[in-house]
């Protein structure tokens, strides 16, 4: 896996030893003025494996932002051997614009491996998988939910791909999500190009939030622990399982929700999800789990209409009730911050008896 060719990034070389920032041109603005975006290459001596780190393809989903900041602070995290490199702001102008979409409104995720005399978003797209995520070994793609939900941290990844499958399990998520990914996206596009790659899903867009940060730091130094370019033990979950298929519970009824769970509970077909009553607190409505799973995602808009998503259910392949004996045998502090954390976005409650 240790790759002699030398790393090249918008004509700049980085030889073993070094560590720089370069910037990447991907587009320009109205008055033909680079827009670039920064690529940080941390290569320690001794050889190894190029790990990179890639977080905002879509502008509004911060959090990777804020893993990265604390991946490039951490001098416990610089590489023993190998290469780490990041590009935390992938869709530049996207995030300039503070939104998910490049300013010709197509999705970044949709248009790798892109194309340079294609749209906006295939030509940035084109320069940043050719320019970059070809020259790595293995990607990590940090990602948050939609607009107006949010996401227990979940990794997911084409478990039919061993390298994918190796940084999947390494992470240490609770939940790996198995799936190529959609058309078009970074993942399934690295995956195919021979660059195992596997996504992070972990709260909200448009901010930094703490604890996602810290499980999202957690897993990269488990990913570089499991490639040889740290040396450590990793942190493990509690448990791990596969989620083969997931569900959304949607609201039958318009009105206001009142939830009963938060992200990262375990649920059981038929029991309470939430609440939903007109705006006087008439007309109630208790929304039921229809399966088994752990609660993989939530909206946090409180107030719904007839056939909207309110509680995406993950459905494990290891049994309900082997994770929950797990969870009694050994306590994860950060996975309970985790919930708690994720759940002040929704106002959870007690069902009523
Ligand atoms: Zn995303």
């Amino acid at each position: 896996m240790a790759r002699r060719s030398p790393i090249v990034i918008a004509g700049q070389r980085v030889g073993p030893g070094q560590t720089r920032t370069i910037d990447l041109p991907v587009s320009e603005t109205y008055h033909g003025e680079a827009v670039v975006t920064p690529v940080r290459v941390v290569r320690a001596r001794r050889p190894g494996p190029r790990l990179l780190i890639t977080a905002a393809v879509h502008g509004d989903e911060l959090n990777g932002l804020g893993i990265v900041r604390e991946l490039m602070f951490d001098e416990n995290l610089r590489p023993s051997a190998g290469t780490l490199m990041c590009v935390p702001v992938v869709n530049m102008p996207a995030v300039e614009s503070q939104s998910r979409y490049v300013p010709d409104r197509r999705d970044l995720n949709r248009s790798f491996p892109g194309s340079p005399a294609g749209s906006m978003a295939a030509r940035i797209a084109h320069t940043i998988f050719h320019g970059v995520v070809r020259q790595a070994d293995f990607c990590v793609d940090l990602h948050t939910a939609a607009v107006q939900r949010t996401n227990y941290p979940n990794v997911r990844a084409d478990l039919r791909n061993p390298g994918a499958r190796r940084l999947a399990t390494a992470f240490g998520c609770e939940l790996i999500v198995s799936g190529k990914g959609p058309e078009g996206s970074l993942r399934r596009c690295a995956c195919e190009a021979g660059v195992p790659t596997i996504i992070l899903e972990a709260g909200e867009v448009w901010k930094i939030e703490p604890s996602v940060v810290e499980i999202g730091v957690r897993g990269v130094r488990n990913v570089m622990i499991e490639l040889g370019m740290l040396q450590g033990e990793p942190a493990r979950p509690v448990y791990q399982t596969r989620v083969e298929k997931t569900t959304w519970a949607r609201a039958t009824l318009g009105g206001l929700l009142w939830f009963h769970v938060a992200p990262g509970d375990l649920v059981e077909a038929g029991q309470p999800l939430a609440t939903n009553s007109s705006v006087f607190g008439e007309g109630r409505a208790v929304l039921i789990a229809p399966c088994d799973g752990i609660v993989l995602g939530m909206t946090t808009l409180p107030a719904v209409r007839p056939g909207e998503p309110v509680c995406h259910i993950a459905q494990p392949t290891r049994s309900l009730a082997s994770i929950r004996r797990a969870l009694e045998r050994r306590g994860d502090s950060l996975a309970r911050r985790l919930r708690r954390d994720l759940s002040t976005s929704v106002h959870v409650t007690e069902p009523e008896a």
